[in-house]
């Protein structure tokens, strides 16, 4: 992609994209379309971007949804934004860290953060660390995710029992995920080394995730997978420090085999696990 609005923008003032914050940024039109519209955005409803870079995506958000926040770590691009859709009001760009951000801070209209959606290019190095903060925010959580990831991330959070992580475990955990469109390197500049992959997340209400507390099914599952090419009762138990024929009531109870592996379990497994040892709170060795 020789000349394009987004090349000729950073080389109008001066910028370079900074592999450090993974500036990747995507130049295809058609790829941006199709993203905007796999959001299905509701006409005058909230989107909360983050990472717009040079405002690619952006502007395909901006002229589908009511209400956009975009929240950029770089001053320089967030500047560049802030003219960009000065005229526009219902975009608002915020130059912050999203790791670090307070949600009380991005939502300024009357309505709150209540019912917003999120779309974004994420970061790579950070995009595992923002799911799961959208994800398990207590303030406010999206009822959506449209996000796009590397390849192999997103196969990851989409995984099936018998090749799960805790990053499967945690996404699927809070939402439905399914895997949306793929984008080779070259529709992106600079070109990135691996492809790129959607993944549509729709969150779950408290009652669909279970009774167990959230931190219960985490600290199981962080064990489990803590030594996951052991056996989940020995796993477990070493992990957790609890005697292995505790543990075994646990797993039978639950209906989970001891010889299994923590690959192997599904979401409903392991909160059903949680409930069964929720009488004796789980501690786990850091
Ligand atoms: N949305 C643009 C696009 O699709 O072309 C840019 C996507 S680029 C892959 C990721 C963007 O996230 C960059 O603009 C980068 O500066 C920004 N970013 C990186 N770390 C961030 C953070 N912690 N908080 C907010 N933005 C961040």
């Amino acid at each position: 992609m020789g000349s394009h609005w987004q090349r000729e923008l950073l080389r109008a003032r001066g910028l370079r994209p900074k592999r450090s914050l993974s500036q990747n940024f995507l130049l295809d039109e058609t790829y941006l379309t199709r993203i905007a519209d796999a959001a299905a955005l509701p006409p005058a409803g909230r989107v909360l971007e983050i990472g717009p870079g040079l405002g690619g995506l952006t502007r395909h958000l901006a002229a589908r949804a009511g209400h956009v926040v975009a929240v950029e770590i770089d001053r320089e691009l967030a500047a560049l934004l802030q003219e960009r859709f000065r005229a526009q009001a219902h975009v608002r760009i915020v130059c912050q860290d999203f790791l670090a951000c307070r949600w009380a801070e991005l939502w300024t209209d009357a309505a709150g953060p209540e019912a917003f959606v999120v779309v974004a290019n994420l970061p790579y190095h950070a995009a595992k660390r923002m799911l799961m903060r959208l994800l398990a925010a207590k303030e406010a959580q999206p009822s959506r995710l449209t996000v796009l990831v590397q390849e192999d991330v997103a196969l990851r959070i989409c995984a099936r029992p018998g090749a799960m992580s805790l990053l499967a475990v945690g996404c699927q955990y809070y939402a439905e995920c399914r895997l949306g469109l793929r984008i080779p390197p070259g529709a992106f500049f600079p070109q990135p080394k691996v492809r790129s992959a959607l993944v549509h997340l729709e969150t779950r209400a408290r009652p669909a995730r279970g009774d167990a507390p959230d931190a219960a099914v985490f600290a199981l599952a962080r064990a489990g997978f803590g030594q996951k090419r052991k056996q989940l009762v020995n796993a477990l138990s070493r992990q957790l420090g609890r005697p292995r024929s505790e543990v075994q009531v646990w797993l039978h109870a639950a209906g989970v085999e001891p010889e299994r592996r923590a690959e192997t379990l599904s979401v409903a497994e392991w909160t059903a696990l949680a409930r069964q040892c929720a009488r004796e709170p789980v501690s786990v060795r850091s």
